[in-house]
């Protein structure tokens, strides 16, 4: 993966202030070749190398991560952002705050939300793409939501007239889901079939009526002009286009001329849940200029999620764990802090001055046991971190016991007999047990960071996370 291969090349990157031209060069170069790797086109690729390349010269490094490290976020960011495109600008729950909070607004739906189903019913919405890019499917997954989600009556219609079972496929996956499907009269064309669902969507009082045309397994003219012919006929609120996140290079071709032949509103990326690096995705996205809207993450009928720009970016990148752990730390650690123990320990020092400082720290950096889930190679320490039971209540409670304690006590843990146990328990309102608990606990955490240092401290431990 990337993260591997950039490793070698950050490494020696080490520390400095800001991100050099050179720098950037040298991690570009592998970048490109991860891009390349996930079937992202090349003009797409040098495009994009260029932004990163532009933004990343000159950026601070956070301290508390290494070059490397800071280059893979700022790929990784600009990778969201450019698959994000303008769906995450345009989402009416990022622009206004309708007063409900955050959790309530992950339950709403946003596979309903992301169409634009916004004008006058019946509302037609067009399915164009290859041939087993899995429009039909998507067509039944998209009138079961709209009509669970918001409640919406709708009516599907097959317009495929190239193979006989294809139209009674989705009818059967009407009666599946319990959506409505057009009537099937053979022998009519696919222009008259649209005019006829737009009619039946009239007269039966349809919110929305979906129309699910026919494939080619490649792109041809005839396929295109029918197509064509269908929007102009139909003038639907959204034509998405399917495609397969296999398709690998067709993307661009197929993304092209769909959008400059037939004309698009967005992209709907399905098989999400194969193995694909899904770096059509951002093709598509940036030859067309149209959203990706959606994706399918499976042949069930439920298994349709608004596209999540996070998931594929990390996906193309082949790291995504590396990210939201340099995004974790970024976030929270401070490094100076970090370091001035780092150095102690190297020295074999660890007083509880320090395991304060380091209690704050971990708390600072939020889930600690999630954030160590992240990192490769590091769950012996986890399950001794789990041994010695540290969690957010616990560390504000051990906090309170050093800092009843005497800088003194602090600094030589030794000198702390009975006497004092007494004393800081009281001061702290904890007990003497719980004293105890926490001096053997800071013997423990002096063996562990023993341990670490026999890993190669902690330039050891990031050079494990890379
Ligand atoms: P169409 O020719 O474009 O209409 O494609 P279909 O809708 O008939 O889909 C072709 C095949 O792909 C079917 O077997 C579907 O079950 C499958 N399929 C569609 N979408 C997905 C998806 O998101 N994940 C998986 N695993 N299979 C899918
Ligand atoms: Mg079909």
């Amino acid at each position: 993966g990337l993260s591997g291969r950039l490793g070698d090349v950050l490494e020696k990157l080490r520390g400095k202030g800001s991100i050099s031209q050179d720098d950037v060069n040298a991690a570009m170069r592998e970048v490109r070749i991860a891009l390349l790797e996930a079937d992202v086109a090349l003009p797409v690729v040098k495009d994009f190398v260029n932004t990163v390349k532009t933004r990343a010269v000159g950026q601070e490094v956070i301290k508390s991560v290494t070059p490397g490290q800071m280059v893979v976020k700022i790929v990784h960011d600009a990778l969201v952002e450019m698959l994000a495109g303008q769906i995450g600008a345009q989402a009416p729950d990022e622009a206004e705050d309708d007063g409900k909070g955050e959790g309530e607004r992950k339950k709403r739906d946003r596979v309903a939300e992301v169409l634009n189903i916004n004008a006058t019913p019946p509302v037609p919405i067009l399915m164009v793409g290859l041939q087993g890019s899995g429009k039909t499917t998507t067509s039944a997954k998209i009138g079961l939501r709209l009509k669970t989600a918001m409640r919406k009556k709708v009516l599907m219609a097959s317009l495929d007239v190239q193979r006989p079972a294809a139209q009674h496929q989705l009818a059967v996956l009407g009666e599946q889901t319990g959506v409505d499907t057009l009537p099937i009269i053979m022998g009519q064309k696919p222009t008259q079939i649209a005019k006829r669902a737009l009619d039946e969507g009239r007269k039966g009082g349809y919110d929305v009526v979906i129309l699910d045309t026919a494939g080619r397994l490649a792109i041809d003219e005839e396929l295109m002009e029918e197509v064509a012919e269908v929007r102009k006929i139909t003038n639907p609120a959204e034509t998405l286009l399917v495609t397969d996140a296999m398709i690998g290079q067709d993307a661009v071709t197929v993304a092209t001329e769909f959008n400059e032949k037939v004309g698009i509103s967005g992209i709907v990326l399905t098989r999400v849940d194969g193995d694909a690096r899904g770096g059509a995705a951002l093709s598509m996205r940036a030859i067309t200029g149209r959203p990706i809207k959606l994706m399918g993450v499976g042949e069930k009928m439920d298994a349709l999620e608004e596209f999540q720009a996070e998931r594929i970016a990390g996906r193309i990148l082949g790291m995504g764990d590396v990210v939201s752990l340099v995004e974790k730390a970024a976030q929270s650690i401070q490094m100076d802090e970090a370091e001035k123990i780092a150095r102690r320990m190297e020295k074999g020092k660890f007083d509880l001055e320090d395991m304060l400082s380091q209690f704050r720290q971990i708390r600072r950096m939020g889930d600690v046991k999630g954030l160590m889930g992240l990192m490769p190679g590091i769950g012996k320490m986890k399950k001794q971190i789990d041994a010695a039971n540290i969690d957010d209540s616990l560390i504000k409670r051990q906090e309170a016991i050093i800092l009843s304690m005497t800088v003194r006590e602090r600094r030589h843990p030794e000198i702390i007999k009975a006497s004092r146990k007494k004393r800081i328990a009281a001061g702290s309102g904890s007990t003497v047990p719980e004293v105890n608990k926490l001096l053997k606990q800071h013997q423990q955490m002096g063996a562990m960071m023993k341990q670490m240092k026999k890993m190669g401290g902690m330039k050891g431990l990031a050079e494990r996370m890379g």
